[in-house]
């Protein structure tokens, strides 16, 4: 019996020492649903007790159920059948729906609608353990965030058409945004939104890439003021699949095989309006895009973690010279990288989602219920605009991270299985070829660098860090503190530095303003855990004095020690090359890259 939540002993270590009764507070508004719904928790223990019920049962089906289909989907992937319909691969279906049977397909949207009202940080905790059983299955799973945008901006009369179905299960969605001429630049979508002269919307043209496109309830960013060019002219539309609906292909891609990538055309779709009219692409889109971005964030960790573990495993068993292969220092060093990078990235992405709770949550109270006391409405404000300016920051770091991150760490594991790993005997190979897409959908790196780096230079990142520094830690990590403080003085003359030169040049040096702020950030992470509140014995193998368990706490020290004291010195270099002043790539490109190759 495998539970891929119980097993995971930093998830474990980290259930126990996050913000729960914050955000549980927030999401629960002061427990008042327990009223209406006798499922809803009367106070925090009942809630927390939930949370840790939920992902019991997900960490129990992703072991038993998920995890061993997850190689048959990726050999058998989907297919467009010959009358038009989409064929998912067999343990596609039966996944999706042992998932609805385990009432997890409303994780964050409210009792009314038969949600669990769960917060970002347990929904990022559930993608993860799907994700490291099937990342292809995260994909429809992990697409509640169509459900929530409808919750959040559509009439009530849209979501009581579609978000009791979205819950129940019967109904899976698709985000449907990107257009061969616009990929990253969604401005420029031209798939026209068009009303006859009653009122009814219709939407016609292309769209590709689409994840699910297949499913039934489609999410659609269209051009709804033909006379306005950019992001002004583009509303957010909401439509059943049908006969104007055609899937023309499904894509023949390197990974993800489970998750069907649909080319639709939109035959005169009849549509509903969301929200209003010029808000499609801002604010609506990018709330969609921003919650998508902590999913795949949780779906690179749980691809890296499969990862890790199959190499820390190999690493013990495969013997050569004489001796298991872990008892060689290079392997050693690339099997505690790997693990301490998994790490870093959940606790960037636990951090991230606590504060996107925060955000989302004095938002609503501004929205719903703003405090009538004068100097009361002010906190509120004050929190509300603070944490929108974290989570603007975090949610593109946290993305880049862990996809990023994601990609080192299942390269690396096919590295320490030698031949093995690039054979389809071990699940390795799959593993990085699903980790390829993190990099690139839902935003690139780049793209979310330049999101990132605006974060950095604008002050909110040393405010952040500020507030990071100021917390209670313990004695025997404030050598360490001394050495982030130190590193972010770096920072702030660095980010000087770059003002002056311009935006072309932040751009420029913009994955080393961040790598930095991230390497800092996560330093302060490491050294709240190592300080936790709560402590929880961990296995370690038979060491030398024969002790087989050792305090969490005390292995977050040794980790934040070798990440921070590592860091401090390629945080130099990164210093060294943003203050250099070098803009080869801007004016040197043509030499440098060559001249685009042209047959002869
Ligand atoms: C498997 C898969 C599933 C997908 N699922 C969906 C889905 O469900 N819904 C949906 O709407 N879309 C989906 N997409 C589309 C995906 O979001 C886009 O592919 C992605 O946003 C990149 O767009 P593009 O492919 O057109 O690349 P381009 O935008 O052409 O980018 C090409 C390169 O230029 C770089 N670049 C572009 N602009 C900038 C910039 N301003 N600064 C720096 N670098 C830049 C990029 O980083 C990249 O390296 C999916 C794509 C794939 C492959």
């Amino acid at each position: 019996m495998a539970n891929f939540y119980k097993d995971n002993e930093d998830i474990q270590f980290l259930f126990r020492n996050i913000d729960i009764p914050g955000v549980a507070d927030a999401v629960e508004e002061g427990f008042k649903f327990a009223k209406d719904f006798d499922y809803a928790p009367v106070n925090l223990k009942e809630a927390t007790e939930n949370y840790d019920l939920v992902l019991d049962s997900i960490g129990k089906l992703s072991g038993d159920f998920i995890w061993p289909r997850s190689e048959g989907i990726d050999r058998q992937g989907s297919h467009l059948c010959e009358d038009g319909n989409v064929k998912y691969a067999d343990g596609i279906k039966e996944s999706i729906n042992m998932l609805a049977k385990a009432d997890v397909m409303g994780f964050t949207l409210p009792y009314r609608f038969g949600g669990l009202n769960c917060p970002n940080i347990i929904y990022s905790i559930a993608i993860e353990i799907v994700s490291r059983a099937d990342a292809s299955l995260m994909n429809i799973f992990g697409l509640q965030g169509i459900a929530e945008t409808i919750n959040y901006f559509a009439s009530e009369e849209i979501k009581q058409k579609y978000l009791h179905d979205f819950a129940a299960g019967k109904v899976t969605g698709a985000m449907v945004l990107t257009e061969p001429d616009a990929g990253s630049d969604l401005q420029s979508c031209k798939l026209r939104a068009f009303q006859s002269d009653d009122g009814q919307w219709y939407l016609h043209g292309v769209k590709r890439f689409i994840t699910n496109g297949c499913g039934e309830v489609l999410l659609v960013l269209a051009r709804s003021e033909p006379d306005r060019s950019g992001g002004l002219g583009l509303s957010l539309f909401v439509c059943d699949s049908g006969p104007t609906v055609h899937v023309r292909r499904t894509e023949d891609k390197l990974g993800i095989h489970g998750s069907p990538t649909c080319e639709l055309f939109f035959d005169n779709t009849p549509c509903e309006l969301v929200g209003e009219r010029r808000r499609g692409l801002a604010p609506y889109v990018m709330s969609l895009m921003n919650g998508a971005r902590l999913g795949i964030s949780g779906q690179s960790l749980g691809i890296a973690e499969a990862a890790y573990r199959i190499a820390r495993d190999y690493a013990a068993s495969r013997k050569q010279f004489g001796g298991a292969i872990e008892k060689l220092p290079a392997v050693r060093d690339l099997v505690i990288d790997m693990k301490i990078e998994v790490e870093t990235a959940r606790a960037l992405l636990y951090e991230t989602s606590r504060v996107v709770d925060y955000d989302i949550s004095y938002t609503k109270t501004l929205e719903i219920n703003p405090p009538a006391d004068k100097e009361q409405l002010k906190k509120v404000k004050d929190a509300s605009r603070r944490y929108g300016r974290y989570a603007g920051m975090l949610t593109p770091m946290t993305k880049y991270l862990s996809s990023e991150m994601c990609n080192r760490v299942t390269y690396n594991s096919i590295q320490v299985l030698g031949g093995s790993g690039f054979m389809r005997d071990y699940p390795c190979e799959r593993l990085a070829r699903d980790a390829r897409i993190t990099t690139i959908y839902e935003g690139t790196s780049q793209l979310q660098v330049v999101a990132a780096v605006r974060g950095v230079c604008s002050g909110t990142c040393e405010k952040y860090i500020a507030e990071l520094a100021e917390k209670q830690y313990e004695p025997q990590v404030q050598d360490l503190l001394a050495i982030l403080k130190a590193n972010t003085e770096l920072l702030l003359k660095a980010v000087v530095y770059v003002k002056e030169k311009g935006v072309e040049y932040m751009d420029l040096h913009g994955r080393e303003l961040v790598d930095t702020a991230i390497a800092i950030i996560c330093g302060y992470l490491f050294c709240e855990q190592a300080s936790g509140k709560v402590d929880i014995d961990v296995e370690t193998p038979k060491s030398d004095n024969g002790q087989t368990k050792m305090s969490m706490k005390k292995r977050k020290e040794l980790l934040a020690r070798r990440y921070i004291t590592k860091n401090a010195s390629l945080i130099k270099s990164l210093i060294e090359s943003i203050m250099s002043g070098n803009v080869s790539s801007l004016e040197q490109y043509d030499a440098l890259a060559g001249a685009v190759p042209t047959e002869k």
